[in-house]
Parts: structure tokens; sequence; C-alpha cells
């Protein structure tokens, strides 16, 4: 009989990756000490197991962190351009088992074979972007107040860092965080979701290749594996002076008190609740496939997922028709098919938030545009398909305020100038992502400006979903403020140092101050 995976090639893809039945202790030649209970990794593809790892104990997890530890010591000595030319082998590796890698992503976490391959890219983009800052680690100078004297800063190596990851972007998230602490000279301690750990050996594999080509420590790169118990040792552990935690607002508000309570820094990158504003201007083409690749892509399951779409009243009608019969297309099934649209949700969990979702925006006092359900029979078997549906409803309805990892979209009208579209769209908790959908240049100004969109990523013509690795990436509000991937994201994985030096034979204070002895 052929099986979903044995269509698409997935032993073969597992092989490549180094990923076997059981994943344990130091069999993969990197650092992953996990030697605890079994962890089975199952497709919300086809339900079926892929395979298991093994979970971190908490001695393995002290053996860990002195590995890393060591690692350190000697990384940090290691110029950064050096460190910039491991990160390049890296990215080189990762082009080698792009197909492998995509396949995997796609049939652990379900999301489409294009987005898989796609992520899988978006870790070669951050790899040639933290190449080239490698040489551009840059401090300021500064001209003293004192006579003969010099001011500069520079940035040197952190230490440990601790990553948390979340489910929906199980390689591309870890690769962020690590070129850019890489090339900063640390070290670090990945935490994958417990809903995709094999992603998480895939990936070390591969990394484990280019230290042992280099003949570096092992530690620079260490994989804890289990749920949130492991989290929690990472989180309280003085010795991780960051922990870059990707994941929902509630895991992120536990994480970031526990971080704070012993001084550490945190980058927070947590939920969204993401609207498009359409206003009387919008390109109504562009508008729908922003909207809908926004809401379906990933079966709702991006952070920078499409949640909420504010009309103006008077196309309102018209971008509700063009939506219902949008939806009408989409195609359902299984991911690794390029034919569908849209996959699974990671587990029966999830599914039943997206439907408990469906009844309280009815119960809430919403109206059900496109129906939802889920799917079963032939091609359904795992039990995580369900269709996209839409939903008229208010801002102000519990349900529409948070943010339901699933493909359910609200539309909402506005009437009037756009502030008032404005004002819906900040009008929640979160702030990751937004966009406005106008030709009008006067609109697209104001959504921009400072009494525009509160959220961390605001778009003109395109929808909310997706970024390019060369901007800072995250959020406000609930969302955390983090900022990760391009721009100066580097700097959080860095510490600052301010330097002063007197090249004369007297020591003046300074603000002018008199100490004579
Ligand atoms: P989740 O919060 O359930 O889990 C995320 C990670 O946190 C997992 O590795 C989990 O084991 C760990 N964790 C949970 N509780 C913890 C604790 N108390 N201490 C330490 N670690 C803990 O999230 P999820 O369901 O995997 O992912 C979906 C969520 O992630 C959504 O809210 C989505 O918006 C968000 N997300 C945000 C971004 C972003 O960049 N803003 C990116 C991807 C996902």
């Amino acid at each position: 009989m052929t099986t979903i995976a044995s269509q698409f090639g997935m032993k073969e893809a597992l092989e490549k990756l180094g990923i076997k039945t059981i994943n344990e202790g130091t069999s993969t030649g990197v650092n992953n000490f996990s030697s605890g209970e079994i962890l089975e990794s199952y497709s919300p593809v086809d339900g079926k197991l892929i395979a298991s790892v093994k979970m971190t104990t908490a001695e393995d997890y002290e053996k860990t962190i002195q590995t890393a530890a060591e690692a350190f010591k000697k990384f940090r000595l290691i110029p950064a351009p050096q460190r910039g030319e491991i990160v390049r082998q890296f990215g080189e590796k990762l082009r080698e088992n792009k197909q492998a890698l995509g396949k995997l992503v796609s049939y652990e976490m379900g999301k489409s074979l294009q987005e898989g391959f796609g992520e899988v890219q978006e870790m070669i983009d951050i790899c040639d972007f933290a190449v080239g800052l490698s040489r551009q680690l840059h401090g300021l100078t500064m001209h003293s107040e004192r006579p003969g004297h010099r001011m500069y800063e520079q940035y040197h190596p952190l230490g440990i860092v601790g990553i948390i990851s979340a489910f929906n972007f199980p390689v591309a998230v870890w690769s962020w965080n690590t070129a850019l602490a890489w090339i900063s000279g640390d070290v670090c301690v990945w935490k994958p979701s417990e809903k995709t750990p094999l992603c998480g050996i895939a990936c070390q594999n591969i990394i484990a290749q280019v230290i042992k080509e280099n003949n570096l420590p092992e530690g620079i790169s260490c994989l804890i594996n289990g749920d949130y118990k492991i989290g929690e040792m990472l989180t309280a552990d003085t010795r991780i002076p960051l922990i870059s935690a990707t994941g929902s607002t509630r895991m992120g508000k536990i994480v970031a008190q526990t971080v704070a309570g012993r001084l550490g820094k945190s980058l927070l990158e947590l939920g969204g609740n993401n609207a498009i504003i359409v206003t009387p201007d919008a390109d109504i083409k562009m508008t729908v496939i922003g909207a809908v690749f926004g809401a379906v892509g990933t079966a709702g399951q991006r952070c920078t997922s499409t949640r909420r779409l504010i009309i103006h009243e008077s196309i309102y009608d018209k971008v509700k028709d063009a939506l219902v019969a949008a939806y009408r297309q989409l195609r359902i099934g299984n991911p690794l098919d390029e034919n569908n649209h849209v996959g699974p949700l990671i587990d029966t969990h999830a599914v039943e938030m997206y439907a408990a979702a469906l009844n309280k925006v009815v119960a809430q006092g919403g109206k059900i545009l496109v129906e939802g359900g889920v799917l079963s029979g032939e091609g359904y078997e795992s039990g995580c398909y369900v269709k996209p549906a839409i939903a008229e409803a208010e801002n102000s309805f519990e349900i529409v305020q948070h943010e339901t990892f699933a493909p359910v979209l609200y539309l909402l009208k506005y009437s009037g100038e756009v502030e008032n579209a404005i004002e819906i769209q900040n009008g929640v908790a979160q702030g990751l992502s937004s966009a406005i959908m106008t030709n009008n240049l006067r609109e697209a100004e104001r959504f921009l400006s400072a009494t525009g969109s509160d959220c961390g990523i605001a778009n003109v013509n395109i929808g909310t979903s997706g970024a390019e690795i060369g901007g800072a990436f995250g959020g406000e509000k609930e969302t955390g403020g983090g900022r990760e991937s391009g721009s100066d994201a580097w700097k959080i994985y860095m510490r600052r140092q301010t330097n002063t030096i007197n090249y004369t034979t007297n020591l003046p204070l300074a603000q002018g101050i008199k100490f004579d002895l």
C-alpha cells in the first residue's frame, strides 16, 4: 500500500537528515544528551508515528549547560568574521538539505510543501544576512568632554542564549536566533516545541557536520527536548543571560516574569491578532488574494495570519462576496500535494479550539458566512483537517479579541474616515502585524504615522502574513516587544561596553568635578 510518507519520499528525507526511529543521547554526534522518557512525534498529515526522541532529564540538562559554557569560553575568542564563515558554511549545508528539511517541516508540522521549502529558504537567507553582519558589529565613537580622552563603545559576546520555539515555525525561528547569536560569539541551547521535536534533531544534525568539519566545540549548538518543564529549567537558569522565547502570550508572560525575576534579558515573540484595513480606494483583487492567503495559509497557524478584516461600509458587500467566492475554490488536504491550498491543524486539541471559536462567535452575536467543520474520511484520517471559516463579527466580541490559531476570519465593518478603522485595528491586546489596502496616499500615510497602526509590522498593499528577514521582526503590546532577524536585532545578542581612554598624564574628572589631593 502506498502511504503518504512513501509517496512523497519521506523515508529518504528522514535518512538524509539522520533521523532514527528513536533519537537519543549523543547518537547524533552533537550536543544532545537526552536520555529520559520517549516523546513520540505523530504527523498531522496522516496521523502516523514518524519517529521518537528521548526527553532531557535534569541531569542531562546540567551536562548540556556545562558543555555550552565550556564551548563559549573558546568560541568567543574566534574573530567575528571567522564566526561568520561558520554561519556561511551552515547556509551551504542548508542549501544541500533544503528538499529533505522542507519535507520534514511539512510532514511533522502540516504546512504546505512550498511553505516548508520557504521556511528553509528563510534559514538560508538569515545565514547570508548574518555573514555580512559579522563584519559590521559596529559600536559608536563619541567625543569626550575631557581633553586627551577618547570614548567609544564596543559589543562583546553575551554567553549562552536559550531559545524556546513554537511548533508553527519549527526550524526558521531557531535559525533567526542562532545565525545572529553565533556571529555575535554566543553559544545556543535550543528547546524546540514538543510538537515538532524531529525538526530539532534534523537541524542539530546539519549544524553538527559544520561543527565537526571545523573542529569546533560541539557545545556551540545544544538541543534539549521536552515540554514546558524543560523550558522552565532554561528560563530559571542564572547562567543564561538571554532567553529568546517564541510562542503564545500565555507562555511569554510566564517566561518574562521568571527571566525578569533573575534580571536576565528576554526577547519575546508572542501571539498576534492581525488585521487588514480595506478602504474605499482598495484594489479588491489584491485585497482578496492578500486576505485569503493571510487567513488560510499554514491553516491560519502563523503568528502573522490575518484574523480580522476591517472593511469600509461602502465596499463591504463587494469584498464579502468576493471572499466567499474565493473560499469556495479552496482545496483542503495533504499539504505535501501541491494542488491543495490548506493543510491540517497541528493536532486535535487545535481542532477543538477552532470549533470552540466558531461556537463562541455565534453565541456572542456573530453570523457565519462561510461554514466551518472538521473533515473526516479518506485523506483526513488524522482528524486535524478543518474547513476555513468566515464570520461577521464585532471587534468587541471576546472571541475576536483572542488569537485562535486556526483558519477563522472575522469581518468587521467601519464607516467614515480611516482613523475609525485604525481605532478598531489597534483595539486589541496584541500588536504584531497589520496592513492597509488602499490606493489613497493620504490614507496609507495616516495608517503608517505615529497615530496610525500600533503594531511592530505595518504594511501597505501587502497582507499581514510573512516577512522578509532583512527587517526587524516582532510586535508590541502582548506580542512581547521583541525584535529578531534583520536590521539591528543583533544587538540583543551582545553586551555593550562603553570605553573611555585617557592618553594624558592628568586625571581630569567628568562634569568638571575637582578632587585635589
Ligand atoms: P506555546 O506557547 O504553547 O509553546 C511555545 C514554546 O514554549 C514550546 O516550546 C513550549 O514547550 C514552550 N513553553 C510553554 N510553556 C512554557 C513555560 N512555562 N516555560 C518555558 N517554556 C514554555 O505556543 P505554540 O502553540 O507552540 O505556538 C503558537 C503560538 O506562538 C501562537 O500564539 C503564535 O502567535 C506564537 N508565535 C509567535 C511568533 C512571533 O514571532 N511573534 C512566531 C511563531 C509563533
